[in-house]
């Protein structure tokens, strides 16, 4: 699936920001699957327990549902390293430095 730019001038595919649910905690309650608005999160059924089924669907820099969880089994990336990453693939994509996915 091909997403538009965004404000982070990196194709949103570039951009690592998204949830990560610890297996370990989760308990598949499906707080997070009904409460996110993009759909990022698929609850557990046949395909098994609760993932992160669209994580480039995550609005860049939200992590309302690390609330939402009761188990705490939810995190985001840390917000520095973040944005030391995507500071530097935009070098890379302005430089033309070699490909940007490399
Ligand atoms: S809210 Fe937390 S415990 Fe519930 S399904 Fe999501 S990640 Fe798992």
């Amino acid at each position: 699936m091909t997403t538009p730019d965004n404000t982070w001038g990196l194709p949103r595919e570039l951009i690592p920001w998204g949830p990560t649910i610890d297996p370990a905690r989760c308990r598949d309650t499906g707080e997070c699957v009904r409460l996110c608005p993009n759909n990022v999160f698929e609850d557990s059924s046949a395909n098994g327990p609760t993932r992160v089924a669209h994580f480039h669907q995550c609005t860049i820099m939200c992590s309302n549902r690390v609330a939402v969880c009761p188990n705490g089994a939810i995190s985001f990336p840390d917000q520095d390293s973040f944005h030391a990453t995507v500071s530097e693939l935009r070098k890379r994509t302005r430089s033309g430095a070699g490909s940007v996915t490399s």
